[in-house]
């Protein structure tokens, strides 16, 4: 069984189709690429496998269950985890408390304090995180507050972690400390990974498949090197033919 199914999701905001049937299969433990210029409807495909928006149709199931219905809190206490293209700390909390807040109300469900910290604390060090820990998340650099977004969605205690732009805005270095940051996250934690980026290298060098979107329809799926070398991606993403 799949651990993450979508079958024939669709999602319409009055006459704008943002996503059409869309189906695909998620194995546990695969980092799966999702590509599409502006408006392709990626964040769309987010926001319904995490409940913050209802598909118009269609059905996701985690592990062969429906998450038909379910709200955000409820999904994330399933085992999904997101993080935010605009990132959503809360702003006036230190890293340590935003990320005990996921830790006690996430799929961990930490409720005992010091368990939470134990854990939150663990999280920091695998992430090289830990003297950002009593920083309040408003006084973050944008790579700071992108590697919060990130290390706050792992402290849920979520199994399949969406991340959303996680390099976006980001310089060349830090990219690559994001890009081994992640590949360490996934082999250590055994995390199944949906990643949004447009940063290709990036998106190319994690992925061991990529979905590619193209105005809300799926017009390709393959391995790295199917995508980068498929006509049609080129032609509707590049803007060129190959
Ligand atoms: P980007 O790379 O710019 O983040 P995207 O691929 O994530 O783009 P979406 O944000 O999913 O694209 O948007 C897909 C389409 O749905 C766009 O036409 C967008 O304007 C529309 N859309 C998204 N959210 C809403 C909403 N809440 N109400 C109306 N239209 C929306």
């Amino acid at each position: 069984m799949s651990f993450l199914s979508l079958r024939s999701v669709s999602k319409s905001f009055g006459g704008i189709q943002a996503l059409t049937d869309i189906s695909f299969d998620v194995e546990r433990g695969k980092i799966i690429g999702i590509m599409g210029a502006n408006g392709a409807g990626k964040t769309t495909l987010f926001n319904v496998i995490t409940g913050h928006l209802a598909a118009s149709s269609g059905q996701i199931l985690l592990n062969g269950s429906p998450l038909t219905g379910l709200r955000p809190d409820q999904v994330c206490r399933a085992g999904i985890g997101r993080t935010f293209q605009i990132v959503k700390p809360f702003p006036q909390l230190t890293v340590r408390e935003n990320l005990l807040t996921a830790a006690m109300f996430g799929a961990a469900e930490l409720r005992n304090r010091h368990e939470a910290l134990a854990h939150c604390e663990k999280i920091l060090d695998e992430m090289g995180m830990s003297h950002m820990a009593g920083s309040t998340a408003h006084e973050l650099t944008l790579s700071g507050q992108k590697r919060l977004e990130l290390a706050r969605a792992i402290c849920t205690g979520s199994e399949l972690i969406l991340l959303d732009e996680v390099m976006a805005g980001l310089t060349p270095p830090e990219v690559k400390d994001m890009l081994a940051i992640i590949t360490r996250l996934h082999r250590a934690r055994g995390l199944t990974l949906l990643i949004i980026e447009h940063v290709m290298r990036a998106l190319m060098e994690l992925s061991s498949q990529i979905i590619v979107l193209h105005h809300g329809e799926k017009i390709a799926s393959g391995s790295p090197r199917e995508i980068a070398e498929n006509p049609r991606v080129h032609d509707v993403y590049f803007g060129e033919k190959k």
